[in-house]
């Protein structure tokens, strides 16, 4: 029996809610399966700052080195917001990202046909949708030195630095382009180079580079028009590649096409070695401990792991027709859900998903 060991971070927030369905959901994933899965917890974020002064403590990291994949749920809070940045829980994140060598960053946007109506768009923009958003995660501005604050002027003044060498830019377009050759091959790179010299790097870097694959049709947009384009007519692109600071922001753009940023799934990888899973949402405080999160991002995310993670490519699809199955039958969260729909909580939307597995 194959036998395969996660780390479970499930932060702050809601993160405990829709990580308790989503250890139950692939608990019965590896029976049905017959895989064995370790799920090892451990303290990250918010909670692993109140413990050890630390959002992302050694224990933790080491442990998610040895792992075959992590799954994350969320971290934050706006009481972490007063202390110092690196105290503070998305410091842990960006420390994971690092420590594991996370540089691509995979978020698919795919429009389910049950939620068409969620959407804030209409359905003849939305109907078609199925895109990828692939986002250097580890360098340009998030990263970038130098960076701070200037105290000797008069008004208070800060600065950051965004930053890519080709290297970089070279190594997350080879995996769009590993991306697109199993979809639609087609390309949209994204980024600002009518004004930042950076962005001419990556504009002339991610065409040289995908010159060398003569299946790939490759296009380029500014990041402002991409921002209209994706509320426009989102169903042009196949797979989106940019930098860290747009993707962030496009991503979370894109996920509204779908109904709810409850709903988006991510993966962030490496050449080799384990990549962390989790929900494109942050920790939603404002609904904490209610019990009325979505938990289905967490649980795509769950499905991208078993499928690009571990090889369970059986069991993600299984999940994800289970939650597909669900949907149709008409129950939502209330994130979801409009007057005719059946609202459940986190843990009966959780119930009825194991039920289909
Ligand atoms: P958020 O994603 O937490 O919430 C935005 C809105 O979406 C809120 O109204 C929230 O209730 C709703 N929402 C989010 N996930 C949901 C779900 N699963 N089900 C139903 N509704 C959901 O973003 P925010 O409010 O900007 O940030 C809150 C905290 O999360 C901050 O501390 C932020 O720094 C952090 N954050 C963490 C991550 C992460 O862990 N990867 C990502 C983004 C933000």
């Amino acid at each position: 029996m194959k036998k395969y060991k996660i780390v479970l971070l499930s932060g702050d927030g809601i993160g405990p809610e829709i990580s308790e369905v989503s250890k139950l959901v692939l608990k019965k994933l590896s029976k049905n399966y017959n895989f064995d899965i370790e799920i090892i917890e451990k303290l990250f974020g918010g909670i692993a700052f109140e413990k050890y002064g630390n959002p992302a403590p050694d224990e933790t990291l080491n442990q998610c080195k040895k792992s075959d994949a992590v799954l994350l749920a969320c971290v934050g809070d706006i009481k972490y917001d007063s202390l110092a940045r690196e105290l503070r829980p998305e410091s842990g994140l960006l420390k994971l990202r690092s420590a594991l060598n996370l540089f691509a960053n995979i978020r698919p946007v795919k429009i389910r046909k049950s939620l068409i109506d969620s959407s804030t768009l209409k359905q003849e923009i939305v109907e078609n949708v199925d895109l990828i958003v692939v986002r250097e995660l580890i360098g340009g501005i998030y990263f970038g030195n130098p960076r701070g604050h200037i105290t000797n002027t008069k008004i208070p003044k800060a600065f950051n630095t965004m930053v890519y060498d080709s290297a970089e830019i070279e190594r997350i377009t080879e995996i769009a382009i590993k991306i697109a050759n199993q979809r639609n091959k087609k390309i949209c790179s994204v980024d600002k180079s009518n004004v930042l010299e950076v962005s001419q790097l990556w504009r002339d870097t991610v065409l040289n580079f995908t010159s060398k694959d003569k299946n790939i049709s490759l296009s380029n947009m500014y990041v402002d028009n991409a921002a209209m384009q994706l509320v426009r007519d989102p169903s042009q692109f196949d797979v989106i590649l940019t930098s860290n600071l747009f993707g962030d922001i496009l991503s979370d753009l894109a996920a509204m096409l779908t109904g709810s940023i409850g709903m988006l799934p991510s993966a962030s990888l490496n050449n080799n070695g384990p990549g962390v899973f989790e929900p494109v949402h942050g920790s939603a405080p404002d609904i904490a401990g209610k019990n009325i999160a979505n938990p289905i991002a967490m649980l795509l995310s769950a499905s991208m792991m078993l499928k690009i993670g571990l090889n369970e490519e059986e069991a993600a699809e299984n999940l994800e027709n289970a939650v597909d199955k669900v949907l149709s039958k008409g129950f939502r969260t209330a994130d979801l859900a409009d007057r005719s729909s059946e609202v459940l909580t986190c843990s009966e939307m959780g119930k009825k998903i194991l039920d289909e597995i």
